[in-house]
């Protein structure tokens, strides 16, 4: 179980790591747009983008995606059950919360989840 001091920490952590990923894409703010209104439009952009853009889209894919786990694990700590794993319900260990704040499972459900994905 997390402290409230390890949580505050942790949440701080998360919003550092939100404001840097909103910073660091040029499509920030339409990523917030994106996030506000909850619609995807994500299929009109693949027909849209040409090759060139396509690492962009990929890497915007990815920072929405982390953002959108920060956002996640954010409201978590507000319903206090931020720190336990999705899979098996178990208390994910700080040391793996400090490397990844926005974690979702514990390292062994990881562990099973990407193997599952390789399938
Ligand atoms: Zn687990």
């Amino acid at each position: 179980m997390l402290k409230e001091n390890q949580t505050e920490l942790l949440k701080n952590l998360l919003l550092e790591k939100k404001e840097q990923l909103l910073s660091e894409t040029t499509l920030g703010q339409a990523i917030i747009e994106e996030l506000q209104s909850e619609t995807s439009y994500d299929e009109l952009d693949y027909a849209e983008v040409s090759s060139d853009s396509h690492n962009l889209y990929v890497l915007r894919n990815k920072q929405l995606q982390d953002i959108k786990e920060i956002d996640l694990a954010l409201r978590k700590i507000e319903k206090k059950t931020y720190g336990i794993c999705e899979m098996c319900d178990d208390y994910i260990g700080i040391k793996r919360l400090k490397v990844k704040p926005h974690a979702r499972f514990c390292v062994e459900c990881r562990e099973a989840y990407e193997k599952g994905l390789d399938r």
